[in-house]
C-alpha cells in the first residue's frame, strides 16, 4: 500500500475504535485534500474503494475537503477521470461573495456558511439540475481572533434562513476548533458545539451533520459527538 492509503486506513480504524469505545455512532470522514495535489487524492480515493468492497459495503462516505474554490474546481476534474465517482466535495474554507457562483457549482457540500449574504448567492446559483446544494453553518464556537464563522447566538436566524432558500438543504453545523497543545482544551467548546447542534434539532429536525474535529483533536470531537470529521494532515501529511 502507498503511504496515503496506510494513513487512510489507520485514521478510519482509529475512527472506528474511538466511537465504539466513547458508545458514539461512527462518524463520516472528509479527507482535507488542500495543497495536496490530485495525484494524492486518487491514491485515497482508490484506496477508499478499495477497503468497501473488501468489507463489501457501499461506498458512500468518499468526501474530499478543500479551502479554495480554484484548486478544488482543478483537482476535482483530474480526480473524476482517474477515479469514477462517487465522491462527494466539500468546500471547508472561507468563502467570498465573488467565489459563491463558482462554488454553488463545483462542489456537493458547503460547510462555511456563515452569513445570510453567502446563503443566498449561493442558492441563486446552485444550478437545479444538481439538485440541492448540502449546506453547514459555520460557527464560531471559541476563536475570538477569527472572523470565520457566524457567533453562536446568530446560529438560529441563520439555519432558519438557510432552510428556507431554494437550492439549499440545511444539513447542520461546522466548527473549526482553536489550536491547542493539549486536546483535551479542545474539549470545552466542542462540547458547547454539540449541545448547539442539539438545540437547532429542535427546530430543525432533519438536521443530522456536525462538523467538527481535526487531525490534533478528533479523538475528542468523537467523543464530544462529532458525526462528520475533517481530517488532512494525518492521511496526506504534512502541506508543503
Ligand atoms: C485544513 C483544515 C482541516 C484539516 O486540518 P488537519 O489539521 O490537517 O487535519 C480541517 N478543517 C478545516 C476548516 C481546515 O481548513
Amino acid at each position: 500500500m502507498t503511504d496515503v492509503a496506510t494513513s487512510l486506513n489507520a485514521v478510519l480504524e482509529r475512527i472506528a475504535h474511538v466511537a465504539v469505545r466513547a458508545g458514539r455512532p461512527v462518524p463520516g470522514l472528509v479527507a482535507v485534500s488542500k495543497r495536496h495535489d490530485a495525484a494524492a487524492v486518487i491514491e485515497a480515493a482508490h484506496a477508499w474503494r478499495q477497503r468497501c468492497a473488501e468489507r463489501a459495503m457501499a461506498c458512500t462516505g468518499v468526501a474530499f475537503g478543500e479551502n479554495y474554490v480554484q484548486e478544488a474546481v482543478a483537482k476535482r476534474v483530474q480526480v473524476d477521470a482517474a477515479a469514477p465517482p462517487p465522491a462527494t466535495w466539500h468546500l471547508i474554507g472561507h468563502l467570498q461573495r465573488n467565489k459563491a457562483r463558482e462554488a454553488a457549482r463545483a462542489f456537493d457540500w458547503v460547510q462555511s456558511v456563515d452569513r445570510i449574504a453567502i446563503a443566498e448567492a449561493l442558492a441563486r446559483h446552485r444550478p437545479a439540475s444538481a439538485g440541492p446544494l448540502q449546506v453547514l453553518v459555520q460557527v464560531n464556537i471559541d476563536d475570538e481572533g477569527s472572523k470565520a464563522g457566524c457567533a453562536p447566538d446568530a446560529v438560529e436566524p441563520l439555519c432558519d434562513a438557510v432552510a428556507a432558500l431554494p437550492g439549499l438543504a440545511l444539513r447542520g453545523l461546522m466548527a473549526i476548533g482553536r489550536a491547542h497543545d493539549d486536546p483535551e482544551h479542545a474539549r470545552p467548546a466542542l462540547r458547547a458545539m454539540r449541545g448547539l447542534f442539539e438545540q437547532v434539532q429542535q427546530r430543525h429536525a432533519g438536521i443530522d451533520t456536525l462538523s467538527m474535529g481535526m487531525s490534533a483533536d478528533m479523538e475528542v470531537a468523537i467523543e464530544e459527538g462529532a458525526t462528520l470529521l475533517r481530517v488532512g494532515t494525518a492521511i496526506f501529511g504534512a502541506r508543503g
